[in-house]
């Protein structure tokens, strides 16, 4: 091979290597075509035999020939190194770019549970109205139920509750009324309290679920009459919903109260016009009232001679549903969120 040769050799392996390098998807796959060519037994480094064999004097000319060859491929391989950094780079900040005009995740705050608003405004009005809060174990027995509420063994008002029995003779509450009687006990006269809490009967429909919850009422003090009962009554409604809500009593029957009243408030939607909601009668039952039984005043201790109060209870559910338009109570008890942050 003489100098010539060599020379356009040489061109023609520079030539196929930036060529080859241009296309070079990679990293790698650059460095591989730069050893294909300038490695231990690459292709230029072959031509490096030639050199041996050639005279003397066309040797620096040769060499000089090969360097230029090695310079111009490791020109190449750094360019594409450098274009291949750029792509890299650029795919990254577009693959990890952040749109700040999305919209942020919302936190979400939760104002509680439909229920607990409603049982928490309950507790405020009745705070207002100087009741103190009292609390009791939702496991009772046979005695705090019904017993010391006037209701005797075997007594048929025991089946207005449909009961759920514990194999050891306790039960699940069928009301907040034991709470009374354990504060009749716990505290001297005069007595006024309000017993919020979740209560259980056997019985599920769209208005009744196995497990709600209530807030009763009792007050006790010398001179107590049942004005004073539907004054409270009366306050209560006019801050429940609203102002100039009316109420009124009809005669009912509780074993724990003597005499007893269903109260209804004037509906809230057609106030008193009639509607789909009241039936058509203006009217909306949401409470049980009454004078405390002097059977149940005996029971607990307290002198029914001197003292007289009045009790009453309603169900946070009844109210709920009726202040939020909800038409099937089990809405309270799915846990769907959909539902729930309406609220
Ligand atoms: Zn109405």
């Amino acid at each position: 091979m003489d100098i010539e040769e060599l020379q356009r050799r040489l061109d023609e392996l520079a030539q196929q290597a930036v060529t080859t390098l241009r296309e070079a998807g990679e990293r790698e796959e650059a460095i591989q075509i730069k050893n294909r060519y300038l490695g231990r037994s690459g292709s230029v480094q072959e031509l490096m035999v030639v050199l041996r064999e050639l005279p003397n004097e066309a040797k620096p000319v040769a060499g000089k020939a090969i360097n230029q060859a090695k310079s111009q491929i490791e020109e190449a391989f750094s360019a594409r190194l450098d274009e291949l950094a750029e792509e890299q780079l650029q795919r990254q900040m577009r693959e990890e770019a952040v749109d700040v005009t999305l919209p942020g995740r919302r936190q979400e705050v939760s104002l509680g549970h439909p229920l607990r608003q409603v049982e928490r405004e309950l507790i405020a009005i009745f705070d207002e109205l100087g009741f103190d809060v009292a609390e009791g174990p939702e496991i009772e027995s046979d005695y705090y139920n019904f017993e010391a509420l006037n209701f005797p063994p075997d007594h048929p008002a025991r089946d207005m509750q449909d009961t759920f029995g514990l194999v050891d003779g306790r039960l699940l509450r069928t009301h907040t009324s034991p709470v009374q009687v354990r504060t009749m006990e716990a505290y001297d006269v005069p007595i006024r309290i309000i017993s919020p809490g979740r209560v259980y009967r056997c019985d599920s429909d769209l208005t009744h679920s196995p497990v709600f919850h209530q807030v009763e009422g009792l007050l006790i003090d010398e001179g107590v009459t049942m004005a004073h009962l539907k004054g409270t009554l009366t306050a209560f409604a006019q801050r429940c919903f609203g102002e100039g809500t009316k109420i009124r009593f009809r005669p009912s029957y509780f074993p724990f109260t003597e005499p007893s009243a269903e109260v209804d408030v004037q509906c809230i939607f057609c106030e008193g016009e009639g509607c789909r909601v009241c039936s058509d009668t203006g009217w909306l039952e949401i409470l049980g009232a009454g004078m405390v039984d002097p059977n149940v005043f005996e029971m607990s201790d307290i002198d029914p001679e001197r003292y007289t109060g009045f009790a009453f209870g309603m169900g946070v559910e009844r109210i709920a549903m009726l202040k939020q338009q909800i038409n099937d109570i089990r809405r309270f008890y799915e846990n769907d969120r959909r539902f729930l942050a309406q609220f």
